[in-house]
């Protein structure tokens, strides 16, 4: 959005003062993120001038546009996430008409459109740069309201991912983060066949100077012997991979509708450690999902006691309407669902804290982020940006290198350590 308003000749600004218009680009998947969108509206809604336009955007407004325009006064257009990309019309509209009634925009379509009129689909931060390969998903999961927000699954074209990929490098991102709400699901809409591998394999030959390209979001089941392979053969491709697995016991995931083939999920982890000794794993996991009995939760302690996962992130069941699992209801008590969030993330401080000491002196290559007064911070592979943890290096190396580093201390997520010779 922001990129096709430059076009028109608009100017972006960080001080909501200074801006006629104020664009909120919400995010409306779970309880905690819907709170924050809806107190971004409030205070600007609060603040705003009557010259001042007030858009709120993105995916609580795809949901429940109706409902937080008649709870927050003074919001001019609601915008739809699955039409991003009209934003400079809603924008028109809004200016040039007389009426203070908000105005809507959330046409009746079944996905995120295609039609990117040029827009980069990639966003930027320092040294590295997400780069969305895919939009909206087909999976069932239970729990999830995604697929009502953004719709099917879309693949974007391989050549305008590509094209993008080497933009980047020219701009010299050294690390490429490929972003979808499934990127093992990439291509199978546009009739490739592996199409993760396929467009990793194209991606690793089109840009070579980006040292780093990192998958998230693979969905179990889906990391096929050929993306295995495919990883295990290009050293650009990260030896990361972050999956989301969501619970450790069987049952519970038949109630998600999530894949639950826990032998599957053995036998893969087991195969890509072989594959490629190196791998970091990330996994997410929900806990006190409706119905998950005490014992399904000890199964789930004792699945990530077994597969010692590098990185590990945890949400607390959040109930959505309209999901599948709605009808099951939020039946388990706040108290409960924060002891189990508590004692998953206690085993997995152990864990992760023996996984950081196997580095102690070991040299790791690390991304530099930032320097200051004598302390260089940055991220090793094993380290996704924003989520995971840092290496916090003595000296001040040159930002944006990846730069040898000796590994002197390991804490529970981060580590420390000194340039290497
Ligand atoms: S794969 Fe992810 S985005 Fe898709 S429905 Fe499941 S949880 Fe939601």
């Amino acid at each position: 959005m922001e990129q096709l308003l430059d076009e028109t000749g608009y100017q972006s600004t960080d001080q909501p003062e200074e801006a006629q218009l104020l664009i909120v680009n919400t995010c409306g998947f779970i309880g905690p993120a819907r709170a924050e969108s809806i107190q971004a509206l409030q205070q600007l809604a609060a603040c705003k001038t009557s010259e001042q336009k007030l858009i709120a955007a993105g995916c609580l407004s795809q949901r429940y546009g109706n409902e937080i325009a008649k709870t927050i006064p003074g919001i001019d257009g609601i915008l739809g996430t699955r039409r991003w990309m009209d934003i400079v019309d809603v924008v028109d509209k809004i200016q040039s008409r007389k009426s203070s009634q908000t105005l809507y925009h959330i046409p009746e379509v079944p996905n995120v459109g295609q039609d990117e009129k040029g827009v980069l689909r990639v966003a930027i931060e320092g040294n590295s740069a997400y780069l969305k390969i895919a939009d909206g998903c087909r999976r069932p999961c239970a729990f999830c309201a995604i697929p009502l927000i953004k719709g099917a699954h879309i693949s974007r074209q391989p050549e305008h991912i590509i094209s993008e990929a080497k933009h980047l490098q020219s701009m010299g991102v050294q690390e490429v983060v490929l972003i979808s709400q499934d990127t093992t699901d990439y291509g199978h809409d546009i009739g490739m066949k592996n199409g993760l591998a396929q467009l990793l394999k194209e991606m690793v030959a089109s840009v070579p100077e980006i040292p780093w390209i990192r998958i998230m979001y693979a969905y179990p089941g889906y990391v096929t012997d050929e993306l295995i392979e495919t990883m295990a053969s290009h050293s650009q491709i990260v030896p990361y991979l972050d999956m989301p697995l969501q619970h450790g016991h069987r049952n519970t995931l038949l109630r998600m509708k999530r894949p639950a083939n826990l032998d599957w999920v053995h036998k893969t982890i087991h195969k890509m450690r072989i594959a490629i000794p190196e791998l970091a794993i990330r996994t997410t996991f929900i806990v006190g999902y409706p119905g998950e009995t005490d014992s399904e939760f000890g199964a789930l302690l004792d699945f990530v006691e077994d597969l010692q996962f590098d990185r590990l992130g945890a949400f607390q069941f959040s109930f959505e309407h309209d999901t599948t699992s709605a009808p099951l209801g939020d039946p388990i008590s706040q108290e409960i669902k924060e002891n189990r969030f508590e004692k998953l993330m206690q085993l997995q401080q152990n864990i992760s804290l023996q996984k950081n000491q196997h580095f102690l002196g070991k040299t790791l290559h690390v991304l530099i982020e930032g320097k200051e007064d004598g302390i260089s911070v940055g991220r090793s592979y094993r380290d996704a940006p924003e989520i995971d943890g840092t290496v916090i290096v003595e000296g001040e190396l040159p930002v944006g290198t990846i730069s040898p580093v000796y590994i002197t201390g390991a804490m529970t997520y981060d580590l420390t350590g000194v340039p290497a010779q």
